[in-house]
């Protein structure tokens, strides 16, 4: 027995056809910009043996930093 027409089956739909650019614009489905900058640290790893990637943002640095363990 539906409470609203619609009743809850709707807001999924709206989700389902929301959700991508929603989590693309919200940081969630991409990487963030920058961990530091949100409070966090990074998680490095080898791009190409000179150069560090964050895993969790698009932040690339200078040297084997994946190698150091995790710093902020
Ligand atoms: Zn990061």
């Amino acid at each position: 027995m539906p409470q609203h027409s619609g009743g809850p089956y709707r807001f999924r739909t709206w989700l389902r056809g929301h959700l991508p650019w929603l989590l693309i614009d919200m940081g969630i489905a991409t990487k963030g910009l920058d961990c530091e900058q949100a409070g966090g640290s990074h998680e490095w790893y080898n791009i190409n043996g000179k150069e560090s990637g964050c895993y969790h943002c698009k932040v690339v640095r200078e040297g084997q930093l994946w190698k150091r363990g995790s710093e902020t």
